[in-house]
Order: C-alpha cells, then sequence, then structure tokens
C-alpha cells in the first residue's frame, strides 16, 4: 500500500524536478549542507571550520562539461604569469577596486545583520588584502620572506540588497543566488563582487565559486553569523573576525585550500609547504607535515581551516595566482577596467 502511495509523489517531484531543471540549471546542484554531517554546538557553531567551496565545484564539474577545459585554461594562463609576470602588463597598475554588492536574505532580525555590521566586513577584507592587519606580525620567521604584503586589492561597498524570507536555511546549492529559486539574483557579476548572506545550514561557514564559473552564480556565500567581526563571547566565535570572507575570497581569486583538498595535495602555489591535510583550531607555530620532505606548515595561511584568530597572511605566490587573473586576458580583466 505504501508503495503505491510513494510511486505518484516520485513522479511529481521528478517532473518538478525536470521543469526545475529546465528553467535553471543551477538547480540541479545538490545541497552538501544536508548530506554531510559536521558537530555543531548548541548555537550551531561547528566545532571546526568548514567550507563548501572544494565540493560544489566537484558537483559543478560533473554537471558542466565545459568547466573542465575553462579552469584549464584558467590554470595554464595563471601559469604564464606566474613564470614571466613581466611579460603580462597589468591594465591599471596600482590598486585594484572591487565593488561589492552584499546580498542580505533574512527570516530573523539576527539574519538581517546591520549596516555596520556589512562594513566591518570590508575593513576586515581591507586590512587583510592590504597586509594591514594588526596579526601580522605574528607571522613566524619561517615564512616571513614568502609573505604577500600588500595585495593591492581594495573592497568598496558597493550595495546592500536585503530581501526576507521564509526559508530557514539554503543550503549549498545556489539557490541563494536566483530570484527564481528565492534567493537574489548577482548584481553585474562581471564588474562586482556579490556576497550573500543567509544561513546556510549543516555547519558550513561559508563558499565561493572559482573563477571559471558561470557568472549566474560567481560570488561568495557567508553564513550570516559569520559575517564581519562581533564579540569573542558571543555564538560565532571562534569564526568571528571575519575570516571566513577573506578565505571565500580568496577561493574567488583562485586560491585553493593549502593542503590541496587531498593527503599532501597540490595547491598550486610554490612558496606554500605541502599539508597533510586541513589544520583546524589553532595550532602552535612550528606544527611539521609528513609530507615529503616534513616541511613546517604554514597553519597560519587564510586558506586553512584554523580559527579566525589564528590565521593571518596569503603568501606571495598566492598573491601572484591571484594578480593573473586582473591581466589582460585573465578571467576577472572586466573589474580592472576603468
Ligand atoms: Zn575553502
Amino acid at each position: 500500500m505504501k508503495k503505491i502511495l510513494v510511486l505518484p509523489v516520485v513522479l511529481v517531484l521528478l517532473v518538478f524536478s525536470c521543469t526545475k531543471m529546465a528553467q535553471d540549471p543551477m538547480a540541479n546542484v545538490p545541497d552538501l549542507s544536508s548530506t554531510v554531517e559536521i558537530p555543531v554546538n548548541a548555537q550551531g557553531v561547528p566545532f571546526q571550520r568548514t567550507c563548501a567551496s572544494y565540493e560544489v565545484h566537484q558537483q559543478q564539474l560533473k554537471d558542466n562539461p565545459g568547466l573542465a577545459k575553462k579552469m584549464a585554461d584558467i590554470e595554464a594562463f595563471t601559469k604564464k604569469v606566474s613564470s614571466d609576470p613581466s611579460a603580462y602588463r597589468l591594465v591599471s597598475p596600482g590598486v585594484y577596486e572591487i565593488p561589492v554588492v552584499v546580498n542580505v536574505l533574512y527570516r530573523t532580525t539576527e539574519e538581517n545583520i546591520s549596516d555596520v555590521q556589512i562594513q566591518s566586513q570590508i575593513q576586515v577584507l581591507n586590512a587583510d588584502f592590504a597586509a594591514t592587519n594588526a596579526d601580522i606580525i605574528k607571522i613566524p620567521n619561517t615564512f616571513t620572506n614568502v609573505k604577500a604584503g600588500n595585495t593591492n586589492l581594495r573592497f568598496v561597498l558597493a550595495q546592500i540588497i536585503r530581501k526576507s524570507t521564509t526559508k530557514t536555511s539554503w543550503g549549498t546549492n545556489n539557490s541563494m543566488k536566483s530570484t527564481l529559486n528565492g534567493g537574489i539574483n548577482p548584481t553585474s557579476p562581471t564588474t562586482n563582487m556579490n556576497m550573500w548572506v543567509c544561513t546556510i545550514g549543516g555547519g558550513i561557514l561559508g563558499y565561493a565559486q572559482f573563477p571559471g564559473g558561470s557568472s549566474a552564480t560567481d560570488g561568495i556565500v557567508i553564513d550570516s553569523k559569520y559575517v564581519g567581526v562581533t564579540s569573542n563571547s558571543g555564538p560565532s566565535a571562534p569564526y568571528n573576525l571575519g575570516r571566513t570572507a577573506t578565505h571565500e575570497v580568496g577561493h574567488w581569486l583562485n586560491l585553493r585550500h593549502i593542503w590541496g583538498d587531498s593527503r599532501c595535495g597540490n595547491d598550486q602555489v610554490n612558496d606554500t609547504p605541502a599539508h597533510d591535510a586541513a589544520n583546524y583550531g589553532c595550532p602552535a607555530p612550528g606544527l611539521k607535515s609528513l609530507c615529503k620532505g616534513g616541511p613546517i606548515e604554514m597553519t597560519m595561511n587564510y586558506m586553512d581551516y584554523t580559527n579566525d584568530a589564528c590565521m593571518y597572511m596569503f603568501s606571495s605566490g598566492q598573491k601572484t595566482r591571484m594578480m593573473a587573473l586582473f591581466a589582460q586576458g585573465g578571467f576577472r580583466n572586466s573589474f580592472a577596467q576603468p
């Protein structure tokens, strides 16, 4: 009896999801927040940092047959620029301004974060990407010769768009980026970095789309609790210093996780050491990798998984990789136009 009842429901769901797919090619990305189990505390804050960028990317590679080639082309271009930066004149030498459009989706007053809170996030991005963050002095001697210094990227708040919703969580299937799915479409994504602020769910702090993906979903997503700076004793700690966005903007600018998303994996950057895997919490500097050569791990790199207070640097190689996007022919060259 049960089976007979279930079948029509399945059929209806299939028809519905096919219709949805036809209208919105992004709608078939599964929601990782419901398929991965991340331990969280009573406030829903994960015990360990979790970013869904790699997993969402893997899914997009499966769904979009052209994406792998596009990414390979971007990688080849990045390698060329990195090996001979002087051959690639950056379009506007000096500072690149990245206008940021913040799309806030809220059901509760806590989710409807204030303008001041958003501005504190912009300040953190500007400090971290200019290497004027107060904690940069903590970089151990091992890494002072490979620190990025000023990346010459400036983030400017362009617009805040707010939308009330009944959704309790949005997952990682990009529905927050689509008006059709109750979210907010990106605003001019080839000249603005769009940031969606909403409850993601599943203990996921944020995720970003790598260069090469569809402009319809380009940008970063940060869970409302982890935007900007909040109190150390508040419910967002230890992810309360705005570093989730620094990490996600790193992905948006083509940086990989420092462990290369596999054991002693490759993050495509020469001056970062091999890491066994992600580091969590706040490891003491000097942690040795079990990878070949036993290098000291750069646990304080923004692209590791450590706590906000324990990540405070990009490497010089990471900077070159980010800059390559803005060169003529680079994926984010549209941001470098006057
Ligand atoms: Zn990440």
